[in-house]
């Protein structure tokens, strides 16, 4: 049996991974599995994955979940500490699946354990990109992708010379509101900017489709982790979300990854790798769909898109700054602070005041926490003022 965490197990993808486990009877064993808020959905997968540890990332949630779990056997954990601490069990594979940074130090801590981390945790890759890949090949672990549109990058390239790859072609949706008048996304509010057309996903990643900020935390996400120059990396709106990336050669043949929008297929891959099994995920009817869509984003409607470019021109802290300011800047509109297009706006601002000082010094987890850290006080000042 294979033993398996799941580092974010609450959320959308850790939901996901759980449910293909469930179905997998008798081949995994949970060893670990860490939530934040929803107690009562951890304590409810431990005890039906009979997982050896649960932990939430919050102390003051620990006496509810050692409430929730009281004569299971299983042991209860609370804060950041814990977290490290279901990183660091003994595993094969490991997902890491925590939104935001604060899933780098649990991902860096499970790489040290010389496995395979599943990483959906695209911040890791966009803050610390080099800290990530450099851990891993020191201690012999394998990180697999598990956005949908990079493991589609990552199946079209087997077999492959990647010297021979010329561009990469991400696709997007678009989001909630690719067909809105540009006029009124001003006043978009959370809730519509939460409903994506075609992907079931967690609400921050939902509202990052529509500012299509997740686009370009996904395109510094792939030049990090395939190791492309900025110029070979292009974005498509793609509104059947059916096509998730394609990969240009030299001699002009485009490889494309085509599947339904059901991150089970992409979690799923990475989870049997590098066998493929069977997955419960609809097949497509292509004569059904009838046509394929594409088209270069709009700058005016995606202002963030761009912003990937200069992260990644600059290179160092700059993924850190851009990744602190985006989050911020999400909690803020998400509140009610700010409206839809400022998020872009203070990011934008964040940045420029921030590169100056972005390609110094060696990328370590302690300078990412400064960065992170400093960036985000520099947002709520920008808004507080
Ligand atoms: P969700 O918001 O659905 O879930 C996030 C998970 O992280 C939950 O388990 C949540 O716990 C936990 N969490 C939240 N804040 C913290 C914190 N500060 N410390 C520790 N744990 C925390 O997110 P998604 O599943 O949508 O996304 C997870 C990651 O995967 C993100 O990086 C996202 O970009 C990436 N991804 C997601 C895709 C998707 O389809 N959803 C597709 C591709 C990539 P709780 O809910 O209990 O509070």
């Amino acid at each position: 049996m294979r033993r398996v965490s799941i580092l974010g197990a609450t959320g959308s993808i850790g939901q996901n991974t759980l449910d293909l486990i469930r179905r997998a009877p008798g081949e995994f064993q949970v060893v670990a599995l860490t939530g934040g808020h929803n107690i009562a959905q951890l304590a409810e997968d431990a005890r039906q994955s009979r997982a050896e540890f649960a932990a939430t990332a919050y102390p003051e949630l620990l006496e509810d979940l050692q409430a929730a779990l009281a004569g299971s056997g299983i042991q209860v954990a609370a804060g950041k500490a814990a977290l490290i601490e279901a990183a660091q069990r003994p595993a094969d594979w490991i997902m890491s699946a925590i939104v935001g940074v604060a899933g780098l130090a649990p991902g860096l801590a499970a790489l040290e354990q010389g496995g395979t981390l599943a990483l959906a945790n695209k911040e890791s890759l966009v803050t610390a990109g080099p800290l990530l890949l450099a851990t891993a090949a020191r201690h012999g672990a394998r990180i697999l992708p598990v956005d949908s549109e990079h493991s589609a990058i990552f199946q079209a390239l087997i077999g492959e010379d990647r010297a021979a790859v010329e561009r990469v072609i991400i696709t997007a949706s678009g989001g909630a509101f690719r067909d809105r008048p540009l006029g009124d996304l001003a006043h978009a509010g959370v809730a519509e900017a939460s409903t994506h057309p075609n992907w079931d996903m967690g609400q921050r990643i939902t509202i990052d489709s529509a500012s299509m900020f997740n686009k370009a935390l996904e395109v510094i996400e792939a030049k990090e982790f395939f190791a492309l120059d900025p110029d070979q990396i292009e974005v498509l709106v793609h509104p059947q979300s059916t096509v998730h990336a394609l990969v240009g050669f030299r001699d002009g043949a485009l490889m494309a990854h085509v599947g339904p929008p059901d991150m089970r297929h992409a979690i799923g891959y990475a989870l049997n790798w590098p066998d493929r099994r069977d997955l419960p995920v609809a097949r497509l009817d292509l004569a059904a769909i009838g046509r394929l869509d594409f088209a270069l984003p709009d700058p005016a409607r995606y202002p963030a898109l761009a912003l990937a470019w200069q992260v990644m021109h600059v290179g160092g802290h700059a993924g850190a700054i851009f990744n602190a300011a985006k989050e911020r800047a999400l909690d803020h509109f998400i509140a009610g602070h700010i409206g839809f297009l400022e998020m872009s706006a203070l990011v934008a601002r964040t940045l420029d005041n921030g590169l100056r000082d972005a390609q110094t010094g060696e990328i370590t987890l302690e300078s990412v926490r400064r960065c992170d850290h400093l960036t985000r006080q520099q947002m709520d000042r920008l808004i507080a003022a």
